[in-house]
């Protein structure tokens, strides 16, 4: 399965509901997003049958997404579905964590292989703050609850905010060297209305970098944990026993080694985080055609690259539309 640029896709992101228990300063307005009516979500069901179409032109990697995926009734069931679809070699979950101490091992049990939290502050107040929700919630239990139960490995991934956030670096930092965890810094990316006020707020991963070399020495190349799907680019604090990773979309784009496409809640497949570059799958699928053909056009017309250094947002109105 191989684009119009040549770029081999392989690695689909399911967004399995546009709901979420959060309301990330970044991610989502605080009120005011209408939720999707259930009839136009895609079943599980429906999920699993796209997925059996894609395994046979190459689909191997697939993660869960949202919204919080959590908050969906049932989840483990899909990740049931989904484990026993020949070719599918890797299924993670992207999560805000609140429910794994409770969850993590049903869906382990299920056939998860590993997964992704949110984690932007280590201090409760901070997190109710960037969350908008105060749901007294610690991300360190929640990475052992998953860790506990063998989802391997484990990443963190830290929306950096100026002015918000960013006094935690060192400390993010610092927890590499405790757990076999990989600290992912993202930078904010823009979105939406809120797009003018976030250029402001972002913080170049080369300064977050720095600022850990400062405290903790020169850092190590590192290839990263074994599962890599995507654009972080790792190194250690030497003697750590995880890693940290910077992920870039704005300060060194990383386009020309994508891998992925997006399938969202309900039944769109966009080839590109942003730009408007989606096709229905829905509506094929509900009237029994096959999805190829739509699969194969969308490829043809995944673009080189986003625009977001142009200040051009797409028609994305919140990542949680999307799964990020
Ligand atoms: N609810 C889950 C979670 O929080 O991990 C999954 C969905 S969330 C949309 C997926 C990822 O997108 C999270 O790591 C989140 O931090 C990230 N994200 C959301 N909005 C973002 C933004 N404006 N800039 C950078 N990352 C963002
Ligand atoms: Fe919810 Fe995740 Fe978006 Fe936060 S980043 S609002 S947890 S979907």
């Amino acid at each position: 399965m191989r684009d119009q640029f040549g770029r081999s896709i392989e690695y689909l992101r399911i967004s399995v509901t546009d709901r979420c228990n959060f309301r990330c300063v970044y991610c989502m307005p605080e009120q005011g997003l209408a939720w999707l009516p259930k009839q136009q979500i895609l079943s599980y069901e429906e999920i699993a049958d796209v997925v059996r179409q894609l395994a046979p032109l190459g689909l191997r990697r697939l993660r869960i997404t949202g919204g919080e995926p959590t908050v969906r009734p049932e989840l483990p069931e899909l990740i049931r579905m989904l484990r026993v679809i020949p070719g599918i070699e890797d299924i993670a979950l992207s999560t805000n964590g609140v429910k794994l101490p409770q969850m993590a091992a049903t869906l382990r049990e299920a056939g998860l292989d590993r997964v992704n939290m949110s984690a932007d502050s280590l201090r409760t107040e901070r997190i109710a703050a960037i969350a908008r929700r105060n749901l007294a919630f610690d991300p360190i239990v929640a990475a052992r609850a998953a860790s506990d139960v063998g989802l391997d490995p484990i990443k963190l991934n830290v929306v950096m905010i100026r002015g918000e956030n960013d006094d935690e670096v060192e400390d993010f930092a610092a927890l590499t060297r405790e757990h076999a965890w990989h600290v992912r810094f993202i930078e904010l990316m823009p979105v939406g209305d809120l797009a003018d006020t976030e250029f402001a707020r972002v913080v170049p991963s080369d300064e977050v970098l720095a600022r850990i070399e400062a405290r903790f020495g020169a850092l190590e190349p590192s290839d990263g944990p074994a599962k890599g799907n995507g654009p972080a680019r790792y190194r250690r604090i030497p003697g750590a026993r995880g890693t940290i990773g910077v992920i870039t979309p704005l300060t060194h784009t990383y386009c020309d080694s994508c891998n992925r496409v997006r399938l969202t809640a309900d039944g769109r497949l966009r080839t590109c985080l942003y730009g408007d570059h989606e096709v229905n799958l829905r509506d094929a699928l509900r009237a029994g055609e096959p999805l190829r053909p739509l699969f194969e056009r969308a490829l043809a017309e995944k673009p080189r690259e986003h625009e977001l250094l142009k200040l051009r947002v797409g028609g994305l109105k919140a990542l949680s539309e999307v799964g990020g």
